[in-house]
């Protein structure tokens, strides 16, 4: 039984995640979505359940796929959740020297228990971030292809 654990903000998932998701659930068996809380990150959209709800619903047909929150290092959690390793996407080379640099300190401090596997966004998805979905909602434009329907109306409820 391969687990593995995807840590992020997911504020809100996009479909650059998700398909960072669809790549990884070919590979192993279970994942392990964790919206991180993140103490120093500055105003969210969503608070972290309103996260972990939307992303339970956009899965709920795929028992595969698990939601949970986090605190803490993503090396502990993954060790307490019995994953053996830990999956991020790649964007660009900015997403690539951030990547570097954690998977040798999650390396580091989980003396070398957990490692790191990157995946690549497919080139549809490759701009998407959820920085940019929240840009785009607040000019009033259509995000539509950048994330899910079922997102796009938890954001219309909540502006
Ligand atoms: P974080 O705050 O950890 O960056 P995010 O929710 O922004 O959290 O991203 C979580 C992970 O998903 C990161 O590895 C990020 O690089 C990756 N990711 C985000 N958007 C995309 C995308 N469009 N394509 C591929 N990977 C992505």
């Amino acid at each position: 039984m391969k687990r593995v654990l995807y840590p992020g903000s997911f504020d809100p998932i996009t479909k650059g995640h998700m398909n960072i998701i669809d790549q990884a659930s070919k590979m192993f068996d279970e994942i392990i979505i964790a919206v991180m809380k993140n103490v120093n990150k500055k105003e969210y959209f969503f608070d972290y359940e309103e996260r972990v709800n939307i992303i339970k619903e956009l899965y709920k047909d795929n028992p595969n796929i698990k939601v949970m929150t986090a605190t803490g290092a993503t090396v502990d959690i993954a060790l307490e959740n019995n994953c053996c390793g830990i999956i991020r996407g790649l964007r660009s080379l900015t997403d690539y020297n951030y990547e570097v640099e954690m998977q040798q300190f999650n390396k580091e401090i989980s003396d070398n228990k957990v490692n790191t596997v990157c995946f690549f966004a497919d080139k549809e998805y490759q701009f998407i971030s959820s920085s940019l979905v929240k840009e785009v909602f607040y000019l009033n434009k259509d995000i539509s292809k950048y994330v899910d329907n079922l997102v796009i109306n938890k954001m219309n409820e909540k502006r």
